[in-house]
């Protein structure tokens, strides 16, 4: 029987789910599998980028690690595509690789002022308050007012995560420099911002509900955002979604303010068109705009004002471009048809696939990154005859390779040992556990060396 020695680069839920269903294909072919991950530690967003009150989520973890624990996977952490390893070197060890690098940067927002200084992308401080190794400990937590800029989950979080009580964040497994930086947080008010009206929200009802049982934090919403439009209505109407977060807002509406010590604001039918302030941001400019009869916006010409000291823009994330591969500049993701990638030409590049948001673009949930994931194996599987035609196909070459070049990488073996410490640092508190953020510390832990 052939034996398919499959590269995947990327071990977030793309790659990992990616693994799990080469694996267990039924196509007359063995499966022996190298996982390549830039991190000592594996789960991609699931463990960077969603956010850590939501353990729920973070959970799948478990399913994910199955896959890591079950046999005919091999992880290698701590070793990044590019620069420890290329795609000659892939090619002489493999016969295909799969793509499954994600999407890690903010999509930018071309607007005056974006660069003042307390102007942040939600990347970066999700980055952060995940305890995300490769970005500062430190984070400048000195506004009393924010503006998150954006109607998704990743606004919902940050804006969340930002005027939550830090005892609340307690229970997780946020980092002590986390910590320390939110307890010092002077935040009293977060205002969200969407270009659109209530009933064109990106969120998830779940995320949604979720505001409105934060302690001492008030919800405000303003009745002029609701005059509803015939598209509006229909929305509310055709979709299950949008109905529940109505009737969530609707009941907001009616609540009482002014008990609470913090406040949550939404502005809809807001468009931010300026940041303002001399050096550092001061604050934010919006054109109100209005319904444009077929479910957008347009502006009014009426510009209003709001006092911010922080901003944050969550309005996308971004691929980024790998060496040697071809990369579309719009969409930010590798050209592929169903997970095969193509060049330039858009002719097939023999060998190289794609999966997950580096495939399709930073939209949906981590259970989509599965089918995702099962059309990209299924080329893998039939393109046999495109497989390359790998010189050193055997398990131990690849091992010599890394070594020879000095990299320190880790295993699923040592994966567990650091799984096993952040356990051991949160146990005295109560706590499931306690990320561990540097990467030298991740290191030191992962390969059974003393940690600092
Ligand atoms: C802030 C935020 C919150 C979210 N919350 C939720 C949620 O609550 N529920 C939900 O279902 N979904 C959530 N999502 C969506 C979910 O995280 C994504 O659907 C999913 O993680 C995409 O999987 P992926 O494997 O394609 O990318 P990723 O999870 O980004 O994994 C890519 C992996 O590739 C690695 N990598 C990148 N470049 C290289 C390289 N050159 N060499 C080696 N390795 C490399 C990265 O380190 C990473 O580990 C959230 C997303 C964000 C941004």
């Amino acid at each position: 029987m052939t034996t398919l020695r499959l590269a995947i680069v990327g071990a977030g839920p793309a790659g990992i789910y990616a693994a799990d269903l080469a694996k267990k294909s039924d196509r007359g072919v063995d499966v022996s599998i190298d996982l390549f991950e830039r991190l000592p530690a594996p789960y991609g967003l699931v463990r960077y980028g969603v956010a850590p009150d939501h353990p729920r989520i973070k959970g799948i973890i478990g399913a994910l690690r199955e896959v890591l624990d079950g046999g005919a996977v091999r992880l290698f952490g701590n070793v990044e595509f590019g620069t420890d390893i290329t795609l000659e070197d892939l090619q002489q060890h493999y016969h295909a690789v799969i793509f499954a690098t994600g999407a890690t940067r903010d999509a930018s927002l071309d607007i005056p002022g974006i660069d003042l200084s307390g102007s942040f992308g939600a990347a970066d401080v999700v980055s952060w308050y995940d305890g995300h190794p490769d970005v500062p400990r430190e984070w400048p937590l000195d506004a009393r007012e924010i503006a998150v800029i954006g109607n998704g989950n990743v606004a919902l979080d940050v804006a969340r995560v930002l005027i939550k009580h830090t005892d609340d964040l307690m229970p997780t497994e946020i980092p002590a420099n986390v910590e320390a930086g939110l307890r010092s947080s002077p935040a009293t008010d977060v205002h969200v911002f969407g270009r659109r009206g209530p009933a064109n929200v990106k969120f998830t009802p779940l995320e949604l509900r979720e505001l409105g049982e934060l302690r001492d934090v008030d919800m405000v919403v303003h009745d002029e955002d609701f005059a509803y439009d015939e598209a509006a209505r229909t929305a509310i109407a055709s979709n299950k979604q949008v109905m529940v977060m109505d009737r969530i807002l609707q009941g907001w509406r009616k609540r009482e303010v002014g008990a609470a010590s913090r406040r949550l604001e939404f502005h809809w039918w807001a468009r931010p068109v300026e940041i303002l302030g001399e050096g550092r941001v001061e604050a934010i400019r919006w054109e109100r705009t209005e319904p444009d009869g077929i479910g957008g916006a347009r502006g009014t010409g009426e510009f209003r004002e709001q006092a911010v000291q922080a901003v944050y823009r969550a309005v996308g994330y971004f691929g980024s471009p790998l060496p040697g591969l071809p990369f579309d500049e719009r969409q930010g993701v590798i050209p592929n048809h169903e997970g095969q990638v193509l060049d330039d030409e858009g002719a097939l590049v023999p060998g190289v696939y794609a999966t997950g948001w580096i495939k399709r673009g930073p939209v949906g949930l981590i259970g989509h990154t599965k089918s995702d994931a099962m059309e990209t194996v299924d080329h893998v599987l039939t393109d046999q005859g495109m497989w390359w035609t790998p010189q050193h196909p055997d398990e131990r070459s690849v091992d010599e390779l890394l070594a020879s070049r000095g990299v320190r990488f880790t295993t699923v073996e040592g994966w567990h040992l650091l799984d096993a410490h952040e356990q051991a640092l949160g146990a005295p508190a109560g706590r499931a556990r306690v990320k561990v953020v540097p990467r030298d510390e991740m290191l030191a832990a992962s390969l059974g060396e003393p940690v600092r």
